[in-house]
């Protein structure tokens, strides 16, 4: 993730003063989009089926914070390639593929100077329901999945995950089951792939609780969660 970049002191010496393409910022995560944004959206230059809605309160890196901490707004953001971190946009060889159509968030990184890019973190930032039209049928489905599912209290999981309380493991459990059934359904219903899923609700919340040391398994009972 971008964010990491400008933590790191030694990718951008004191020397530099301009940008060399080097790409290392679009290896490391694909940026949230803003306000301004829109257009670029809206206009099919940046689909849908390239974004990835963090939830509030989600787990991310926030540069502002010092490391990951749950979001405090909704963000979309360009998707990485495959397992990869890279941004979806990012090509080896030519660089930024959308460079005339980036975003702000690359309009203002300077790895350099990051005050610019500091300055706009989860501010004027667009969720889901600023890109969708007042009347997209999806929106009372995405509503309906944060009645659903919510996001959980993740600050609290990652601080207790090997003292997590009887009851709280059921509760996430039973969200973590309620959560695929309700993407089972409407992926089905709606005939969704993948990469729309992942814009209209975001990831799986077993895969968020994965790195706080939760295993899941399905079996013809149901879903299972360890810890
Ligand atoms: S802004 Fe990004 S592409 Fe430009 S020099 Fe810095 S890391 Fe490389
Ligand atoms: S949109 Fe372009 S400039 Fe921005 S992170 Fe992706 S590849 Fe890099």
């Amino acid at each position: 993730m971008r964010n990491s970049l400008l933590q790191n002191d030694s990718l951008h010496p004191f020397s530099q003063n301009s940008c060399n393409k080097c790409g290392n910022c679009c290896r490391q995560g694909g940026p949230a989009l803003h306000k301004k944004d829109l257009n670029l959206v809206r206009e099919g230059k940046i689909p849908i089926e390239n974004l990835i809605t963090i939830r509030k309160g989600e787990l991310t890196e926030n540069p502002m914070a010092g490391g990951i901490q749950p979001a405090g707004v909704e963000l979309v953001k360009i998707v990485g390639t495959g397992r990869q971190w890279d941004c979806r946009y990012y090509d080896g060889e030519k660089g930024c593929t959308i460079y005339e159509n980036r975003p702000q968030a690359c309009v203002l990184l300077k790895c350099w100077d990051t005050k610019d890019i500091l300055d706009i973190v989860e501010k004027e930032t667009l969720s889901r329901f600023d890109i969708l039209a007042a009347a997209d049928p999806l929106i009372p489905v995405i509503r309906e999945h944060e009645r659903i599912c919510p996001v959980p209290d993740f600050l609290y999981i990652r601080a207790n995950s090997y003292r997590l309380t009887e009851q709280l493991a059921k509760e996430l459990e039973k969200l973590v089951g309620d959560d695929l059934r309700f993407r089972t359904r409407v992926i089905r219903d709606l005939n969704l792939q993948l990469s729309e899923e992942l814009f209209y609700f975001g990831r799986p919340l077993f895969q968020l609780l994965q790195p706080l040391g939760a295993t899941i398994s399905e079996s013809p009972s149901g879903i299972t969660l360890r810890w």
